[in-house]
């Protein structure tokens, strides 16, 4: 478990509560881990994974009632079995209609374990779900309004297996889970569910974080990725910290309502690299710069919406024409126009058109290594898919080193005996 004595609650300056060291931890570390106090596997990967321990494999078996949950076998059923009655007869009345949102399914789990676990669990030692901060009072119309549909979902879907409060204590526990939720991703950064993990939402955020979450199954773990000395305060981060100050901190007071006073945000050290400009010999005014910039946050809004309802060759296609236009004034190396590489990559993998996938990934890669912190999830999930692309485009030297990197980030972050490192390692002896 890492013993609590290590690790200690603290009143933080200016942050209100956080997480201290007590002792000096080295680089690659494990802190602390903590079980999911609830969890809930994404739609998307059912039959993938088993939904009770989240183990990848095949031949799970099915839950025969409603044949949408799968299992490595009895036990893992049995116990998944409290959470997986509020929706098993659910999703067998309302069939192909039976839609309600990953955080409608996590919160939902939430009330559920609240009626039975009335004592502290293992995975609030030093925070209490109960204790969640919602930030309720902040919350604008648009964001109001969409916990009212959240609202209304949940007595859609769930009101006959789960007996819940008024409103109001709705709208606090949706509010909770927006700031508080955890999403549990794989090696490969794909989407595997969503939980609620209470002394790891402890950590406030930086920008230059010491620790990282990783998963093994539904525990969370949290690693050194810098040295810590005692007294020192564990930060993670809430973000993805390809962007540039601004973008960061737009995205934190969003989601978290606050502004990071990190290093990196005072110092913006790493934005100039971030913003890269061409250098022709007629360099473009900042004005051309400024409306580029504007042009390209809003792109990357337009492609997230428009990942909901296009086909993959009109998403590429939008790739490529805002590639060609952000082009004439940024750097290859510019996150923008990373930003639409990782996701062309992320269309090509789907098509399973490998040659393409491997083509944006060789050239995201060096630029990913120099704007993300020196171990970084991202980083090394991008050596992972590039070495993997290799290995099966027959180009094993490359394939071999590309795996090296990844594993070489992943021993830090996730820990050297992870299955994951197993399985690299594995694929770098065939
Ligand atoms: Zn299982
Ligand atoms: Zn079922
Ligand atoms: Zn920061």
């Amino acid at each position: 478990m890492g013993l609590s004595e290590d690790i200690e609650r603290f009143e933080s300056c200016g942050k209100g509560r956080g997480l201290r060291a007590r002792r000096s931890f080295q680089l690659g570390e494990l802190l602390f881990s903590c079980p999911a106090y609830t969890y809930v596997l994404t739609v998307n990967e059912r039959g993938n994974h088993c939904d009770y321990c989240f183990t990848r494999k095949e031949g799970l078996s099915k839950c025969g009632k409603c044949k949408q949950a799968f299992y490595c076998n009895v036990e893992c059923q049995k116990g998944d079995w409290p959470m997986h009655k509020l929706e098993c007869s659910s999703m067998c009345a309302y069939g192909q209609n039976w839609n309600p949102s990953e955080t409608v399914r996590l919160t939902a789990r939430i009330i559920a374990k609240q009626k039975t676990q009335t004592e502290r669990t293992q995975a609030e030692r030093f925070l209490t779900v109960k204790e969640f901060e919602s930030h309720l009072d902040k919350l604008d119309n648009e964001k109001k309004e969409l916990i009212e549909n959240d609202i209304a979902a949940l007595h859609h879907y769930y009101s006959k297996s789960l007996h819940y409060s008024d409103n109001s204590a709705l709208e606090v526990l949706f509010a909770q889970v927006n700031c508080n939720g955890f999403t549990i991703e794989d090696e490969e950064l794909s989407h595997l569910g969503s939980a609620v993990f209470p002394d790891v939402a402890l950590m406030n955020h930086s920008c230059c974080p010491n620790v990282i979450v990783t998963y093994k199954g539904t525990i969370a773990e949290v690693r050194a990725v810098q040295e810590i000395n005692a007294g020192d305060e564990i930060f993670t981060s809430y973000i993805d910290l390809l962007y540039p100050t601004e973008d960061r901190n737009d995205r934190l007071k969003d989601s978290y309502f606050f502004t990071c006073d990190c290093k990196e945000c005072s110092t913006k050290q790493k934005d100039g690299a971030k913003m890269e400009i061409r250098k022709l010999n007629d360099p473009p005014s900042a004005q051309t710069v400024k409306d580029m910039v504007k042009y390209a946050r809003n792109v990357v809004e337009e492609f997230r919406r428009a990942k909901h309802y296009k086909t993959p060759s009109e998403l590429l296609e939008i790739c490529e024409l805002s590639m060609e236009k952000m082009g004439a004034v940024f750097e290859e190396s510019n996150v923008y126009m990373l930003h639409m590489m990782y996701q062309a990559m992320g269309v090509c993998l789907y098509m399973q058109d490998w040659e393409g996938a491997l083509k944006y990934g060789q050239k995201i890669i060096k630029p990913y290594s120099k704007h993300y912190p020196a171990y970084s999830l991202n980083v090394a999930s991008m050596w992972l898919k590039l070495g993997r692309l290799y290995m099966g485009l027959e180009k094993k030297t490359a394939g071999t080193k590309a795996l090296k990197k990844a594993i070489n980030i992943m021993e830090i972050a996730h820990g050297a005996d992870h299955h994951y490192i197993t399985e690299i390692k594995k694929e770098l002896e065939h």
